[in-house]
């Protein structure tokens, strides 16, 4: 499978959900432990944010998902598509039945 290929998707709302933050909104349903930055090519473990992105390949460009990347890599700047890496998740903003403070 491609690389998802992704774009950011910068909203400084509060979290909508019970969860304590987005970075754990991205734990509760990946299952995962947010250890690394999701996009490709990058290592930065530290830093690390709950980042809202648009999924390139999605037509409509208006579902949310979150994905932990590094403060760099969820920079404002960054207003073009990017690769994650293989392993990356990404974890809808809009779901609700996993939803716990971590
Ligand atoms: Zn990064
Ligand atoms: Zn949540």
């Amino acid at each position: 499978m491609a690389n998802l290929e992704v774009k950011n998707k910068n909203v400084y709302t509060k979290i909508s959900c019970t969860c304590s933050t987005y970075l754990c909104h991205w734990e509760n349903y990946s299952g995962r432990k947010a250890l690394v930055c999701s996009a490709f090519g990058c290592t930065e473990t530290k830093d690390l944010v709950g980042a809202h992105v648009i999924n390139c390949s999605e037509t409509s460009g208006s579902r949310q998902y979150i994905t932990p990347l590094c403060k760099s890599c969820n920079s404002s700047h960054n207003s073009d598509c990017f690769k994650l890496n293989a392993s990356a998740i990404l974890v809808a903003v809009s779901y609700r039945s996993k939803c716990k403070p971590c």
